[in-house]
């Protein structure tokens, strides 16, 4: 994703309808253009100024482009959801950690997506496989590489974010709205903030794993919720809340989607 800032900003003088974004081949033609228009709407709207989400962040201001930037520092690539780990993980070095280092520990999961919470089916919308298979190869002292299409990228780096898209992404039932739809857009949108942050934090907050919601959680069991209050789920919230309160063509309270990412 390099070229990701410099591609819409090349496609905002053009005026060209798509960006040369970094998307694997294994992302459908239809998905690239919606994510691609998301990002380029991210980069030429004046998101509102929020000192919260700025905080969590640690970025001097919230514009669509300062925003863009910031998920791009910490993602390579994006790849569909056919793109099967166990066929493109690879051991490229035994011992490439090889001091003891503070990891975080997994949580137990209960639940996982497919199931059912509060009268909906939990969907994966994304993940994000570049900071897992570092966590996992920090912990196994093993550097992995990922194959994505004809290019081995050594996950050297949590900030390394391969993003996979979820059976969730484009379900159109999730925002009640058509994919097109800024509401669809947002809630994508907030959804490449939440991956990116996977790509954070060090030692025993390295990816900013999900802890298991509470009961009474409506995903109680299952690996929902953060374990601290700048985590994936709130900064994603706090980045769709001032999005949506700041929008006149969404309905607040439309979305209330069942997913997990
Ligand atoms: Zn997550």
């Amino acid at each position: 994703m390099k070229q990701l800032i410099a591609s819409l900003i090349t496609v905002a003088i053009a005026g060209a309808a798509h960006a040369e974004i970094n998307f694997s081949k294994s992302v459908p033609s239809e998905q690239r253009k919606l994510l691609t228009r998301d990002m380029f709407f991210l980069a030429n709207q004046p998101y509102p100024s929020d000192s919260k989400l700025a905080q969590m962040m640690e970025i001097p201001s919230t514009d669509g482009l300062t925003i863009l930037n910031w998920i791009d520092n910490r993602m390579v690539r994006i790849v569909g959801e056919d793109f099967e780990l166990e066929k493109n993980i690879a051991i490229v070095n035994q011992s490439f950690f090889p001091e003891p280092s503070e990891t975080p520990s997994i949580p137990t999961v209960v639940n996982t997506p497919g199931g059912s919470s509060g009268g909906g089916k939990v969907q994966t919308v994304m993940s994000n496989l570049g900071g897992a298979v570092y966590i996992s190869g920090k912990m196994s002292h093993v550097m992995f590489s990922l194959k994505v299409d004809d290019n081995k990228i050594n996950i050297t780096s949590p900030r390394l974010g391969v993003f996979k898209v979820g059976e969730g992404l484009f379900n159109t039932q999730l925002t009640k709205s058509p994919a097109d739809s800024k509401m669809s857009t947002y809630f994508r949108l907030a959804t490449l903030v939440h991956e990116a942050r996977h790509s954070d934090g060090r030692g025993r907050s390295a990816g900013f794993l999900h802890a298991i919601c509470p009961t009474g959680h409506r995903f109680a069991g299952y690996a929902g919720c953060d374990a601290s209050s700048n985590g994936p789920y709130t900064i994603e919230g706090q980045f769709l809340k001032v999005a949506i309160q700041n929008c006149k063509d969404c309905q607040p309270g439309e979305l209330e989607p069942e997913k997990t990412v």
